[in-house]
């Protein structure tokens, strides 16, 4: 990518978003895998102004545009990314609750909306106790737990296209697949609204503290990780059981490690490189087809230039 195009976008993004844009911006601070390289341009969008503006300006000069929520399920590469890396700011931050209903912008936290839900005495987001991120990966993503997921409780998504319109998505337009939203990865989740009942207050809590509980003391919380690196399979075992399996706890490339804990989680032990974790994510890969026939597919997003060696996932066999 030109850096003279670079420069330019840029400066037409600097004049509307002052300070809230910048050039090489390091990622690695802005993901929960504490890893990655500069962005060629970071800016935070703080209204739906200033979200046209960089998307037409990354458009106007050729530049591929990302959007990152919390960077909780995410492995950018340690040369980064020659492009746009957007981030919705302040006017996606707000939330309304409405009677059973919570209506907010795709920058809220998940781990705040969970916590808002209990305290208004609203059951069904307790699931998502413990999940980081904000609310628009969660849809990106479709996260989930515990046998649910978020797309169960969205009344309706409000997607900004990079045509630039708003889009109500509800009723059918919303098909929620396993770790993933019906959205064109292109589209960005301003807002959305959730459907919850009432519930008693008390026993909210209780289940929250059950499920923190359980992912305390199943999940390498200390480490920096990205979550459950591979999906579960279709062959109805758990992808964390057939890495296990297949002898790769405490599996290690340079400082990245497959957690003893819980054989799904890759973990930085500090100082891993994206390709530590990229290399890792392969051999583990490689071993589990190699013994179970089965090919695990990622779950978490790549960012960056990688070597395409991983196997195919499933579905393009
Ligand atoms: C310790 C730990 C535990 C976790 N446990 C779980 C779990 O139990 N279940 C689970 O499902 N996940 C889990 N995760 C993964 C992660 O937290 C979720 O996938 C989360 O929903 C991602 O949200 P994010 O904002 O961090 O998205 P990011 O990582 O920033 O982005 C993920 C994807 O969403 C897209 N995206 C982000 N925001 C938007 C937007 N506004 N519009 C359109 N696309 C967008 C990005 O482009 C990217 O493709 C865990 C992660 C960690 C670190």
């Amino acid at each position: 990518m030109s850096n003279r195009y670079i420069a330019r976008a840029f400066s037409t993004m600097q004049k509307f978003l002052k300070e809230n844009v910048v050039r090489d911006k390091t990622l690695a601070k802005e993901t929960t895998m504490r890893v990655g390289g500069p962005a060629a341009i970071f800016a935070i969008a703080d209204s739906l102004e200033h979200l046209k503006i960089v998307i037409d300006t990354a458009k106007d000069w050729g530049l591929p545009l990302f959007v990152i929520g919390k960077g909780s399920n995410l492995l950018v590469s340690d040369s980064g990314f020659p492009g746009v890396v957007l981030r919705l700011g302040q006017d996606f931050m707000q939330r309304k609750i409405d009677k059973n209903k919570i209506q907010a912008g795709a920058a809220v936290s998940l781990p705040s909306l969970v916590q808002e839900a209990a305290r208004h005495s609203l059951a069904g987001l307790s699931f998502a106790v413990g999940i980081p991120g904000s609310l628009g990966g969660a849809l990106a993503t479709n996260a989930g737990a515990h046998e649910s997921c978020i797309g169960d409780i969205v009344k309706n998504v409000i997607i900004y296209t990079r045509s630039c319109e708003l889009k109500v998505l509800t009723g059918d337009d919303l098909r929620f697949e396993y770790r993933k939203g019906n959205f064109e990865d292109s589209d960005i989740v301003v807002e959305a609204t959730l459907n919850l009942k009432p519930g008693d207050s008390n026993e909210i809590k209780r289940e929250m503290e059950e499920f923190f509980a359980e992912r305390k003391e199943s999940q390498p919380l200390q480490f920096p990780s990205a979550g459950c690196v591979f999906k579960n399979p279709k062959v109805g075992v758990s992808a964390g059981k057939l890495i296990a399996e297949s002898g790769c706890k405490g599996m290690r490339m340079g400082n990245a490690e497959v957690s003893a804990k819980h054989a799904n989680f890759i973990v930085n032990c500090g100082h891993a490189t994206a390709s530590d974790i990229y290399n890792l994510l392969r051999a583990v890969q490689k071993r589990v087809f190699e013994l179970h026939g089965v090919i695990l597919e990622p779950e978490i997003r790549f960012l960056g230039e990688f070597d395409d060696v991983l196997l195919p996932a499933p579905d393009r066999l």
